[in-house]
């Protein structure tokens, strides 16, 4: 038998309108740049879908791993390719079919090249027959059901190929990676905000992060290390990623000289959204992003949350501000950032954390509670301070380089001239 094929199908929804064929490209490079390192052969697009073509000793559990990481997939499935005509297609059902187990099943058909000999439901009766036969002569107690078999067997004929498969495997869904422009995440070690950065990858972001670490943690305790873990954990939904890490303390000791106690966590923030813009504007990141949940903590009730906002220019989402912890866990356990964000380390919020957090803060408010703060300078201290990580996923592997922060930019610039 050739090597199998894996067919991908994707969402037709984002497909509508003049963007199709840059989606496609898109969808397409993911591929390829996810498979890099197994053999494949080629990745066709017939109608429809695409097809990758698997060279000699690809290993279905690797391809399969690989492949559930790919934003933009609706499902795959491991396919036998053959030629366009009854008899073939029957035998690959059969194939397909004998060594799985259940009780009722069916055959769903789809045509999109319409000259096939038979209409998809006459094909479908033809194969359901054949397998109903071919079951019955193994006295196996089975029967036919369209509404909701056990299993399906799936035939999709093409304009140069057919294809059969029974097994569908759920993708990732979303839209293909880094279609949509480029956002700045202001990542924690905590739970929320690398769930945050999955759910905006998963809408096509392309994410930048940043981090904001104290010192004085103990050996092996340092956030930094949390964050460069997720920062890990992330990068295969876009391939690379940057990792800004600015140094806090310095600047959260002169909040708390300069600024009433009960505000510290809420000026803390306010500072690191200030910083996180002035990095994503050098970065051409767009907007930015955080893991805020409304209500969660002190400082996400809805007035503090507000604002803290005031602080930034620039847009800022936070895609779980409806969502539920037990949620955010259980995506956080799915994507593999759940363990990285329970190791132990020493973050930089709680540090000189008041006894009464204010609660219902106003823009005004914090406006003046930094009277006394030179913001622009800390803000100026917190871009100078930041060192840069960039990772990127190739081959199945993950590397990381610490580049300097101006040759980083000018050579992403010349990249892009
Ligand atoms: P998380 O689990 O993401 O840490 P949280 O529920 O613990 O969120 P906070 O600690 O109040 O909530 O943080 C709210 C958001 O502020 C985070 O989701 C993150 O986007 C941002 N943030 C907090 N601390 C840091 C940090 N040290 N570096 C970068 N961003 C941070
Ligand atoms: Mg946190």
């Amino acid at each position: 038998m050739s090597n199998p094929i894996i067919v991908v199908h994707y969402h037709e929804l984002w497909l509508k309108g003049r963007n199709r064929r840059f989606f496609l490209r898109k969808l397409h490079t993911a591929l390829r740049i996810a498979l890099q390192g197994i053999p494949v052969e080629r990745i066709e697009q017939p109608g429809d879908r695409m097809v990758v073509w698997l060279g000699e000793g690809a290993s279905l559990e690797e391809v399969t791993a690989r492949l559930d990481r790919v934003m933009g997939v609706a499902f795959y499935a491991v396919a036998r390719a053959v030629e366009r005509n009854m008899d073939e297609l029957c035998k690959a059902a059969w194939q397909e079919m004998e060594p799985l187990r259940f009780e009722s099943f069916a055959v769903r058909a789809k045509r999109s090249d319409k000259r096939f000999q038979t209409t998809s439901l006459e094909t479908e009766v033809i194969i359901g027959r054949h397998l109903l036969e071919k079951l019955r002569a193994e006295n196996r107690n089975v029967r036919v059901r369209l509404n909701q078999p056990e299993m399906t067997c799936y035939v999709e004929i093409t304009k140069s190929m057919a294809l059969v498969y029974a097994r569908k495997i759920q993708g990732a869904g979303g839209l293909p990676p880094n279609t949509a422009g480029r956002i700045m995440c202001l990542l924690s070690g905590g739970y929320d905000s690398a769930v945050a950065a999955y759910h905006m990858m998963k809408r096509g972001a392309h994410l930048s992060f940043v981090h904001f670490y104290g010192t004085g943690a103990k050996a092996g305790e340092s956030s930094l290390h949390v964050a460069g873990g997720l920062a890990r954990k992330l990068v295969p939904y876009q391939f690379h990623a940057k990792l800004y890490r600015v140094p806090f303390e310095a600047i959260q000791r002169e909040i708390v000289r300069y600024a009433p106690e009960d505000y510290r966590v809420l000026l803390y923030r306010r500072m690191m959204l200030r910083i996180a813009e002035s990095l994503a504007r050098r970065d051409r990141s767009l907007a930015l992003l955080t893991g805020d949940s409304l209500g969660q903590v002190a400082s996400q009730t809805l007035r503090n949350l507000v604002a803290v906002d005031a602080a930034s220019r620039m847009v800022v989402f936070r895609p779980l501000i409806g969502a539920d912890k037990m949620d955010i866990l259980a995506t956080a356990k799915k994507i593999g950032t759940y363990d990285v964000s329970s190791e132990p380390f020493h973050d930089c919020c709680p540090v000189f954390l008041p006894k009464n957090p204010a609660l219902y803060a106003s823009a005004e408010d914090l406006a003046e509670a930094e009277a006394k703060l030179d913001v622009g300078a800390l803000v100026a201290q917190g871009v100078r301070g930041a060192t840069l990580m960039r990772y990127e996923y190739k081959g199945g592997e993950i590397t990381e380089v610490e580049t300097p922060i101006r040759r980083a930019l000018t050579q992403e610039r010349k990249a892009i001239a």
